[in-house]
């Protein structure tokens, strides 16, 4: 789908911090010939945005900004609300303003009574690398990209952000911002405790010379079980603090679910044992496998 403003022009687009998401998005949209302007809280982020070809103009002004017909927010999630606030009296009064944070209720309930046009989003792409210098073109290409509006949000805004995001090769997803919260809960956040709460398990080992034979040892399968908890630190306390109530019940239904992991071990059910590892055999597979389709 190719945007077009009102012009018969692609829209300019303006970025709010150049890091991985930001710069990412800026490399292909310029690619595609959209105008960008990069916003970035240091000038020589600015200017490596401007040296790698993400952005036409960058520069730590917000008033930048006016000149754009779509803004971007692609800030931490705790600095979204604060500096989107600072953002809008920049905006001309057309501008559609949307996110890419991995959180959506409480954003989308900060910023929508502040700025109708605002769409919050959410790409579900990403690498474990941060900052400028790991943009990358084509990450956003062939992966889910989730728009959350209200019942309020402006339909031709909702349309706008959806195009951007088909742009860039992602697939749209549409839903509330609780279903959205709820959904990452289990995909995402959760994943991110299990596997910290495994490495930190580990660690309780109390031989050191068992501890520094399992580490010798260590092998694909730790390798893959701990990656995500072996993660940015912040990230992670981010998911927690601004999704707090979905992962709090998703830890609940995991601790129960490893207590009947545990009953069964104790009480010698194999059969028990081996059924539950067939279903999650079969389970897993719609989670890993199926290609993304989009569903309103
Ligand atoms: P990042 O690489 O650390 O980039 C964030 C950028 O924000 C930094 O380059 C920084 O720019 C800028 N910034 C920070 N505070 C600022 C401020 N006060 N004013 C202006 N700019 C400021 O982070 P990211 O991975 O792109 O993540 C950005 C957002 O994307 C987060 O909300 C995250 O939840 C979401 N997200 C991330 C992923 C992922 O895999 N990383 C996936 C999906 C969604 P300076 O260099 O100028 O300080």
């Amino acid at each position: 789908m190719v945007l077009k403003a009102v012009t018969g022009s692609l829209p300019c687009v303006g970025i709010v911090g150049l890091g991985l998401m930001g710069g990412s998005m800026g490399l292909d949209l310029r690619r595609q010939g959209y105008r960008v302007i990069g916003v970035s809280r240091q000038a020589a982020t600015c200017d490596r945005a401007i040296a790698r070809g993400a952005v036409d103009e960058a520069g730590c002004e917000l008033e930048r900004l006016a000149a754009a017909d779509v803004v971007v927010l692609c800030l931490p999630i705790d600095r979204v609300g604060a500096i989107a606030t600072q953002v809008i009296p920049h905006l001309r009064p057309t501008a559609i303003l949307t996110d890419v944070a991995s959180v959506k209720g409480a954003i989308v309930a900060e910023i929508t009574p502040q700025w109708p046009r605002f769409v919050g989003g959410h790409p579900m792409a990403g690498t474990h690398e941060s900052g400028i210098e790991a943009a990358q073109f084509d990450l956003f290409q062939g992966r889910p990209y989730v728009i959350t509006p209200t019942a309020t949000t402006d339909r031709a805004a909702i349309a706008t952000v959806a195009a951007l995001a088909t742009a860039l090769g992602s697939v749209v997803y549409e839903c509330a911002p609780t279903a959205h919260d709820r959904a990452v809960a289990w995909i995402s956040h959760l994943p991110v405790f299990v596997s910290a709460s495994l490495i930190a398990a580990c660690t309780g080992e109390t031989d050191p010379q068992i501890l520094a034979l399992a580490q010798h040892l260590a092998s694909s399968g730790f390798r893959d079980t701990s990656r995500v908890g072996g993660g940015n630190p912040e990230l992670g306390t981010m998911m927690a603090r601004y999704n707090r109530e979905e992962l709090l019940r998703s830890l609940s239904t995991y601790r129960d679910t490893l207590n009947d992991l545990i009953n069964q071990i104790n009480t010698e059910d194999w059969a028990g044992i081996a059924e539950t590892l067939t279903e999650t055999h079969a389970a897993r597979s719609p989670f890993v496998d199926d290609p993304p389709h989009p569903h309103e």
